[in-house]
């Protein structure tokens, strides 16, 4: 069956944004148990839908229908937002003379962009708490998978949502996304997606009104295999981390070192799950490594793939079909850590195995990159799983798990180039609420 997605103009944006202001003051008005109405009546529209859902994000990126763990995440981002929307700020006497107290506002008209690897989860986890916490939004979606946005859309009214206060946009990065990130009265912007669109992001928010941006951006995480770990559960966890998806999360273990004592039965326990992969229809429920999400996805991976070869032919895989899109899971080994395989982000089923000696050689080498979302390491010795996991310069650490393993409670972000927030059901509020401090000057009330 064949979608028609519109493609936002500029004016489209500015459209939204005038949607959005003009919802914002009654929506902002409203107690916190009436903002969370529609969105506990969104959570069980999104669980009534997960099939159409599932179905939908398979045919527009891909992503097998086995894998889509996204309606539940979704559900229960919009259940938790629609009960926690108690924005707090604090009292003090500490200054004698005075009783001063901090408020938290919203922001007013707060920008969404998400990526297509889990729209409906980036959808969520920004969606919720922007409007619990009385911000009125504006969303694009991806070019590439804008239809789970798109139904999500259709049940805002159905939900209750009064006209203006959630406002979903599909176009093009450089046009309408662009154009969101210029926008003077967006006042906060929330980002998922590639360090280089943030870079863009960065700028357009310098260039305009230096409204707050908030990222989670690339990775090129690293696995560390320690001598004494359980290697049939290393082996399972990390292949899983990187082919999942066919390697298009931003936490995946696209680089895993192994101690050299145990390379031969860890290659080969990795190997053998990797090969028995069944490549395939997304829609197809046995299917469990679907296409890439577009030709130029693919593209990519295949001419990374190219560029690996140039150093040494991978232990598997290595090909690709063009006519579905889909590429084998391949492995590089012993492959030079200065080499683009080692240090970019592929975003796909790729992943490279090295080996090493010592802590020290396999912290440095974990840590010599510009990003920093998530490491994974596997030993059964808890001071070396506590020394390393202070030492890695990751935003998350697994400790013998690794990616898609998180805490929906504990912060979700990244180090260095992988992003500046944290989100979390318990983080994500604070991105979208001002602070305002308030001095009252009282006669004779004194000092605590
Ligand atoms: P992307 O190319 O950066 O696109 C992300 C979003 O930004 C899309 O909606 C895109 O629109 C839009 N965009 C592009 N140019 C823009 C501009 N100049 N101004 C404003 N918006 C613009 O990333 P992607 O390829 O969709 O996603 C893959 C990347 O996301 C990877 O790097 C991955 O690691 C990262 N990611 C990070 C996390 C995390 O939580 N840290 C999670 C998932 C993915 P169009 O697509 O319509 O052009
Ligand atoms: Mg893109």
């Amino acid at each position: 069956m064949p979608f028609i997605v519109a493609e936002a103009s500029v004016e489209d944006v500015d459209a939204a944004v005038a949607a959005a202001e003009a919802a914002f003051p009654a929506w902002s008005a409203l107690s916190p148990i009436e903002r969370g109405k529609p969105l506990k009546k969104m959570a069980d529209k999104v669980l009534a839908g997960i099939s159409e859902l599932a179905n939908l994000e398979a045919l527009s990126m891909g992503k097998p229908v086995t894998d889509f763990f996204d309606g539940h995440y979704a559900a229960v981002n919009f259940n938790y937002f629609g009960e926690a929307a108690w924005a707090q700020g604090h009292t003090s006497l500490n200054t004698p003379g005075f009783l001063n107290m901090s408020l938290r506002q919203p922001f007013g008209v707060v920008g969404i962009v998400i990526p297509w690897n889990a729209p409906l989860v980036f959808f969520a986890k920004k969606v919720a708490p922007a409007v619990a916490a009385g911000n009125a939004v504006v969303l694009k979606s991806s070019e590439k998978a804008p239809l789970t946005s798109w139904k999500v859309a259709q049940w805002i009214e159905e939900c209750g949502f009064p006209p203006g206060v959630i406002n979903v946009i599909s176009g093009h990065g450089h046009i309408s996304g662009q154009a969101m990130s210029m926008h003077m009265r967006i006042r906060a912007m929330s980002f998922t997606g590639s360090t280089r669109t943030g870079r863009a992001i960065q700028i357009a928010s310098a260039q305009s009104n230096l409204k707050k941006v908030v990222f989670e951006l690339g990775g090129k995480g690293p696995a560390l295999i320690f001598g004494d770990a359980d290697l049939e559960e290393a082996a399972k966890a990390t292949e899983h981390s990187i082919m999942f998806q066919s390697g298009q999360t931003c936490m995946a273990n696209s680089r895993v070192y192994v101690h050299e004592s145990v390379k031969e039965p860890f290659l080969e326990a990795f190997k053998k799950i990797a090969s028995s992969r069944r490549i395939g229809d997304p829609t197809d429920p046995n299917t469990n490594h679907g296409p890439q999400a577009d030709k130029v996805q693919f593209d990519t991976v295949v001419k990374y793939i190219a560029i690996g070869k140039e150093s040494g032919e991978p232990i598997i895989g290595g090909n690709s079909t063009e006519s579905n899109l889909t590429v084998q899971p391949t492995i590089f080994t012993d492959h030079p850590e200065d080499s683009r395989l080692v240090k970019e982000e592929i975003f796909g089923p790729v992943v490279v195995i090295n080996t090493f000696k010592t802590e020290a050689e396999v912290i440095a080498k974990a840590n010599d990159t510009e990003f920093g979302l998530y490491a994974s390491l596997w030993t059964k010795d808890l001071e070396v799983a506590l020394r390393v996991s202070k030492k890695i310069e990751s935003g998350m650490v697994g400790v013998n798990c690794a990616s898609p393993v998180t805490s929906w409670d504990l912060p979700f972000g990244g180090y260095k180039g992988s992003g500046t927030g944290r989100e979390s059901l318990l983080e994500s509020m604070e991105h979208f609420l001002e602070h305002k401090s308030i001095f009252i000057k009282v006669n004779g009330i004194g000092g605590i």
